[in-house]
């Protein structure tokens, strides 16, 4: 049967595992002959819901009324975490929305629209294209069940569970015979790796032990960065110096009303072990602000502890109430207007964080992973800028830091 050049769009929200799983989604739609093009032009747009909270919601409800009101009129097929818990309110967007929560049938969904044929998804070589030649993100990891109280996921994507190790393994080496220098391990909740007693240390050794010159974990849930996930580290050279490691308060109140599952003390000495254990480690993280009954005192204590343990760069998000949760039912609500202030202040504290972390890198050599010519990251995660004849896209180079760009966030080397 002649390969069809249908047409198929990729919108895409959410985190790192999203993107991966609208990755492989693209790369089995190519296989069987379609192309990726922009919306405008596509026969069937293909978006991938993120349901973290009301405001991913409406940005997803968003995203498929566009695509559905395109002037081809293409068939929008919807999946993710928001057509897992909400399928028939998304369905009834459009007389063209198909949803399908199941990402692994979307594949076949789209080229049932398309009246075409399906090739093997899981087949890596598919993904490796241009856009993720230097860096892959690779998921080992899915769901969750921690069910801390602002969090719809473990709701949406279910209880933990791991891809097999000798399929991560495959996927690790295509990617890397693809041209890929730098894997990406993404999960929910990582931590939770286990293949029949193989956990995220052994599978960090594993992983190094196919070549790859480079690894690092998307995310790592506090509690699982114990002596294991240290000496793992430690003991790998390919592992990248950077950690993100989501801490959401530096109040001891609000992280037990979030149902964390550390406090204060407990997160500050984990950091200091890694940093013990791993030279020159930049820790990342992310931060809920106004979360309900976050009292100005509990504000306050945030941003005392962020500058304590001082972060190499903060995520911050403004808290959302995202309906189905315990949080999103209660009615102590920090007013929109002190949760805006309070995010502010904690971006303002983490972009002088993040130029102290940079500053602090200047007349290093450091590794850098150029992605395009003259742009490129360092292994603990930094921008860097240099002249593009300094070094090849694709191929690590070690160079030294002259100076930072503080309107670009980004070092300069040479
Ligand atoms: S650890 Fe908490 S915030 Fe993260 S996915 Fe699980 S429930 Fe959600």
């Amino acid at each position: 049967m002649a390969r069809s050049t249908h047409r198929v769009a990729m919108k895409t929200l959410g985190c790192k595992v999203n993107q991966v799983e609208a990755e492989t989604i693209a790369a089995a739609l190519v296989g069987s002959g379609a192309r990726v093009v922009p919306e405008a032009e596509a026969e069937v747009v293909v978006v991938t819901t993120c349901t973290v909270t009301g405001e991913a919601d409406h940005k997803a409800r968003k995203a498929i009324r566009h695509a559905h009101a395109l002037p081809q009129a293409p068939v929008v097929v919807v999946t993710g975490c928001g057509a897992a818990l909400d399928d028939g309110t998304l369905a009834a967007l459009g007389e063209r929305v198909v949803v399908e929560a199941d990402k692994s049938l979307v594949p076949a969904r789209v080229t049932a629209v398309l009246g075409t044929r399906l090739k093997d998804a899981r087949e890596p070589s598919a993904r490796a294209g241009a856009s993720f030649r230097t860096r892959a993100m690779v998921k080992v990891e899915d769901g969750c069940d921690n069910f801390c109280a602002y969090c719809i996921v473990p709701h949406a994507r279910g209880v933990p569970r791991s891809a097999p190790l000798a399929e991560v393994l495959a996927e690790v080496r295509s990617l890397r015979d693809a041209g890929a220098h730098e894997v990406v391990l993404t999960g929910i909740n990582i931590g939770r790796y286990d293949d029949a007693g193989v956990r995220l240390p052994a599978l960090i050794e594993a992983v190094a032990a196919t070549g790859i010159e480079r690894i690092r974990l998307s995310s790592i849930e506090p509690e699982d960065v114990d002596e294991a996930l240290l000496s793992a580290i430690s003991a790998t050279p390919a592992f990248c110096e950077h950690l993100h490691i989501p801490l959401q308060s530096g109040s001891d109140r609000t992280l037990a009303e979030m149902g964390r599952r550390y406090d204060t003390a407990t997160y500050a000495a984990i950091v200091a072990r890694a940093r013990d254990a791993v030279p020159h480690l930049a820790v990342t993280t992310d931060v809920i602000v106004g979360f309900p009954g976050e009292r100005d005192v509990d504000a306050a204590e945030t941003l005392a502890f962020l500058e304590r343990i001082g972060f190499a760069k903060l995520h911050v998000f403004r808290y959302s109430a995202r309906a189905g949760t315990p949080a999103a039912a209660r009615e102590d609500r920090v007013a929109p207007g002190t949760i805006a202030a309070r995010a502010i202040a904690v971006r303002a504290l983490g972009d002088r964080m993040r130029l102290e972390h940079l500053r602090g890198q200047v007349g290093r050599t450091v590794e850098v992973l150029p992605e395009r010519p003259g742009q490129g990251t360092a292994r603990d995660g930094s921008r860097v800028q240099f002249p593009s004849g300094a070094a090849e896209p694709g191929t690590p180079a070690r160079l030294t830091v002259s100076a930072i760009d503080e309107a670009g966030f980004a070092l300069t080397a040479w």
